[in-house]
């Protein structure tokens, strides 16, 4: 069941609207001039997969938070939008585009979603949709929640562009924000988009999705430690995009020199990612990291979940922290299948063969 902004709060939206009458007058005009999202090759019958940010909690300038874009059929789809995401999507010479799912609501996952929001306003041809969890025990927000605190943190600067200045179209601004609830939550042009629960306690309810199109599919994991409701969603897919997270990661294979090592290690003193494994009190990087470590899923316990789910291609994304390669742990812990570990601006294409560029 999905629950919307618009039914649950019909007063206000109906203020929203009416206070937004002179900017609907000038969309039509607007929409013209705005350049459509790029169509995938008419020939092309699969599943296009950017990945547009592949780092978990990160200030990394090669690789930007969370964010996968999936394109199939004609239909453009963004899975999370951490920082740096919309500056990938313009690099990609993608814009306008308006269908975001959330995994769950960590800061990584959602933090580039203003950015989006607001520098889309005239390249969108319509209002912002978004798909994600709802309130929990420990989840005071949901998606719901979410996009009604950002319509009101940018209250004035929404008022003064729609209605004073540059007059930019009012539909366009507004947020469809739904809650979801495990299975199908979007269907369209022969995409179908299923959500399916993942364990990434507190963090509760936290998703994963997977994309359907014309008999092919792709799995994104979102945040989990291992997941057997995962494996069940997975089966049959081609792709599984999946999270890792390496507990002293820098130091396991990791290249990190200079500045970037600097900024590794400044993420773990806050985040506890990077920290040795070991025994440490809570309040201490060493427990802070075991505390994370404990949420998300370690190379050799993917390699068990890349076996069972036997994908065309396992790729690794949300890799945490953002310097370390999992590969050879990976492989050490016996998964023998096709992996690729996962860079900004990767294209998979997902058709009758799958291919990486
Ligand atoms: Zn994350
Ligand atoms: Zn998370």
């Amino acid at each position: 069941m999905i629950r919307n902004f618009a039914m649950k709060h019909p007063r206000t939206c109906l203020l929203f609207l009416c206070s937004m009458l002179p900017g609907l007058l000038l969309s039509g005009r607007l929409a013209a001039q705005t350049p459509a999202v790029p169509a995938l090759p008419a020939t092309n019958q699969g599943i296009v997969v950017t990945l547009l940010g592949t780092a978990g909690p990160s200030m990394s300038q090669e690789r930007a938070e969370s964010g996968t874009l999936i394109q199939a059929g004609g239909e453009t789809l963004l899975i999370d939008c951490g920082r740096g995401v919309p500056e990938r999507l313009v690099q990609a010479g993608v814009r306008g585009v308006d269908k975001i799912f959330l995994t769950h609501l960590h800061s990584d996952h959602t933090e580039g979603l203003p950015i989006l929001w607001m520098s889309g306003w005239n390249s969108r041809s319509t209002r912002m949709s978004l798909w994600g969890p709802g309130t929990g025990p420990d989840q005071p927000t949901g998606t719901v929640g979410l996009a009604q605190a950002l319509t009101t943190a940018f209250a004035t600067n929404t008022h003064i562009r729609r209605d004073l200045v540059e007059k930019w179209p009012a539909e366009k601004i507004l947020i469809d924000a739904h809650d979801i609830e495990e299975g199908v939550v979007y269907q369209n042009k022969g995409v179908t988009v299923t959500a399916f629960r993942v364990k990434h306690d507190p963090v509760t309810p936290a998703f994963g999705y997977r994309i359907d199109y014309a008999g092919h599919s792709v799995v994104v994991s979102g945040d989990t430690r291992p997941s057997d409701n995962l494996v069940k969603f997975s089966r049959g897919a081609d792709v599984l995009i999946h999270e890792v997270f390496m507990q002293g990661g820098p130091a396991n294979g990791g290249s990190a020199t200079g500045m970037a090592a600097g900024m590794a290690a400044g993420m773990a003193a806050v985040t506890g990612m990077g920290a040795p494994a070991g025994e440490g009190p809570p309040d201490s990087a060493v427990g802070a990291g075991n505390a994370v470590a404990a949420y998300h899923t370690s190379p050799e316990e993917a390699a068990d979940i890349f076996t069972r789910v036997a994908p065309r291609l396992a790729v690794y994304s949300h890799i945490a922290p953002n310097l370390a390669d999992p590969t050879d742990r990976t492989r050490a812990a016996g998964y023998k299948g096709p992996l690729q570990v996962g860079k900004d601006m990767m294209v998979i294409t997902i058709g009758e063969s799958v291919s990486v560029k």
